[in-house]
């Protein structure tokens, strides 16, 4: 008799991420032959552009087909050091700067290194869902602090404050925010960064991976740039996967403390050693080639923004607040809650607000309880004009079929 298979305790209770889960269904459904539009996943749906292939073919011609430095060839660490001080104004030197396989395995990396059993990680909530999971697998304890729609989605000084314990090692920021689309202005860091200054055992991990997709007249900024005297503990990552439209090729980077690089460092060898070397090639190209497609790109996913923030606004029931940046709208769907469907189903949650509209109007979003935030549901607008018209068009309809209790929204 074979004995059935138990999980570690350090995965627990983790699955697969809803979003996943709900882009699965909707992919079932269109396989089926359903007209089924996805509005779910993270990834820009702009090709990679083409300098960029062509130094991942060049290189695979010219045999850089080898393992590389374990985190980054010199070249590669080169390249990140140079976009680091020329976009951000950081000064890194070769050994505080590291690469892998996405920016997500610079936060696995990260907390594999430095958390202990019990140790706590600040996560503004609603946040990227890996952020929890990633933290629970390095036994490391998640306090999420709700940043409600009221303040912009922002942690506040005082939330922040609030959730600082003995145990607490790190903060984590996202600007511009999975789900939320919002991004944190100078002015809104600077209170953080200043009670961070009376905490110096928390360390600082920022996620600036959506840097680059930014709208009207925000500036981006990163935390490090606008207090330098948090160097020594604060981690700055990035990644090429959304700016370069580069999700497939996997590669993430960060800046920070020599020792805790060198701990990520070991971390990786033990996982997946370097980055794959043709990645790191297109990657070099990617940073250091033009990047004036982005502006364009950048004005593309501003014109999406329009069309699905201005749609929302136009469903009685529905609230979304135009975001800063990143390609996300999360909006409220508090006034859809109680509604009866023709169906006669009661929507109690955002989940079955979600799970009717992929049957109903066979549009495919992810409920804002997959990113610790209710009743909310994210769309992703990475997606062509035309689609993402005929998919508001859809959520219009299918609201308008929705039967009382009339709900005010209120924030
Ligand atoms: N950080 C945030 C906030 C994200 O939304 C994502 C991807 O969705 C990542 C990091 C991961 O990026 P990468 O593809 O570089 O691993």
């Amino acid at each position: 008799m074979t004995a059935s298979f138990r999980p570690a305790r350090r995965i627990g209770d983790l699955g697969v991420s809803e979003i996943l889960a709900i882009t699965a269904r909707a992919g079932a459904l269109k396989r089926e032959g359903r007209p089924i539009i996805i509005l779910g996943t993270g990834e820009p749906d702009f090709d990679t552009p083409d300098h960029i292939k062509t130094a991942a073919i060049a290189a695979i011609r010219k045999g850089e087909t080898k393992y590389t430095n374990l985190d980054g060839s010199p070249e590669m660490k080169r390249a990140i050091r140079d976009k680091f001080a020329r976009e951000n104004g950081l000064t890194f030197a070769q050994n505080e700067v590291t690469a892998g396989a996405g920016a997500k395995q610079m936060l696995y990396n990260a907390m594999m290194a430095s958390l202990n059993d019990g140790d706590e990680v600040i996560i503004p909530t609603p946040c990227w869902t890996s952020y929890f999971d990633i933290v629970q697998i390095a036994g490391g304890v998640p306090v999420a602090v709700p940043c409600p729609g009221a303040d912009g989605f922002r942690l506040t000084a005082r939330a922040l404050e609030a959730a600082i314990t003995p145990r607490t090692k790190w903060l984590m920021l996202n600007s511009p925010s999975n789900p939320t689309g919002a991004a944190y202005g100078a002015e809104h860091y600077r209170p953080l960064l200043e009670v961070l200054r009376r905490h110096p055992h928390v360390w600082l991990m920022v996620d600036d991976i959506y840097e680059h997709i930014v709208y009207d007249d925000f500036r981006f900024v990163t935390p490090l740039a606008l207090d330098p005297s948090l160097k020594d503990r604060c981690l700055t990552i990035n990644g090429v996967s959304k700016a370069y439209a580069m999700t497939g090729w996997r590669l993430g980077y960060a800046g920070g403390p020599a020792a805790l690089i060198a701990g990520m460092a070991v971390v990786q060898s033990q996982a997946t050693s370097c980055p794959s070397s043709v990645t790191q090639a297109a990657s070099i190209a990617a940073l250091d080639g033009p990047q004036e497609f982005l502006r364009e790109r950048r004005a593309s996913f501003a014109r999406r923004c329009d069309i699905v923030v201005d749609a929302l606004n136009a469903i009685d029931g529905i609230h979304c607040r135009r975001p800063e940046g990143a390609f996300y709208t999360f909006a409220s769907c508090e006034g859809m809650i109680g509604r009866v469907t023709p169906e006669g189903a009661t929507l109690t949650s955002d989940r079955d607000f979600c799970a009717w509209l992929l049957d109903r109007a066979d549009v495919a979003v992810v409920p804002g309880s997959a990113f610790g935030l209710s009743p909310y549901f994210r769309i992703s607008y990475a997606t062509s004009e035309a689609e993402l018209t005929e998919a508001l068009a859809r959520i219009t309809r299918a609201c308008a079929t929705l039967r009382g209790p009339d709900r005010i929204y209120s924030e």
